[in-house]
């Protein structure tokens, strides 16, 4: 594996998302929606590091996805989501790539009658946008490589790496080659 951002430069880019996050506060309650599985290590740093009250809840995204860079249908489970109806909302999630994905949980939770919304991501893959919408904070911009670590999942593995790493067609074969070695 090849690292991108060392814990020491995840931990300083969070901390600067933070910051930023609590400089546009309006004196509001927030309340922040972290998207499951991908934001859960994000989510646990960022909502230590922002200096306002908050309430926090959690919605589900999950595309189906079998090799690397093919995407299933998208799959959005609202089950665990708290009440958000006239609050002021952060979505929070690991990375926006085509952003497809944060696009539709935005329009999802639009229906839920809010009083506005914004996003925060950990990671921009540059040049790889299709849809209108942008997140309103991004702590990192990437080069298009699939990335673990940080809460990102190849498989369901490697969310639990402190750092981000590329992963090679070498550690694709690796972990092929350990799948299901329980
Ligand atoms: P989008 O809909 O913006 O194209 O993709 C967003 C979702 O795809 C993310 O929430 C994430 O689950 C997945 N994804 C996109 N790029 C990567 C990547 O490089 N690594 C991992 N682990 N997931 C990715
Ligand atoms: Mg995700």
């Amino acid at each position: 594996m090849k690292t991108l951002l060392t814990e020491s430069e995840l931990q300083t880019g969070v901390s600067q998302m933070a910051a930023a996050i609590t400089a546009s506060s309006t004196g509001r309650q927030l309340t922040i929606i972290g998207v499951l599985t991908g934001s859960v290590v994000l989510l646990a740093d960022l909502i230590r590091q922002i200096d306002q009250p908050m309430r926090v809840g959690v919605i589900q995204a999950s595309s189906y996805r079998g090799a690397t860079t093919e995407r299933g249908e998208l799959v959005i489970n609202s089950a665990l989501m708290i009440d958000i109806s006239g609050r002021d909302v952060l979505l929070v999630d690991d990375i926006f790539d085509t952003g497809h994905t944060l696009a539709k949980v935005v329009a999802k939770l639009q229906d839920l009658g809010p009083a506005s919304i914004r996003s925060a991501v950990l990671l921009r893959k540059t040049g790889r946008q299709e849809v209108d919408y942008q997140p309103d904070f991004t702590a990192f911009s990437i080069p298009d490589e699939f990335v673990v670590g940080y809460g990102l999942d190849y498989e369901d593995m490697y969310r639990n790496l402190p750092y981000l790493a590329a992963l090679e067609p070498a550690d694709l074969a690796k972990h092929a080659s350990q799948a299901g070695a329980f």
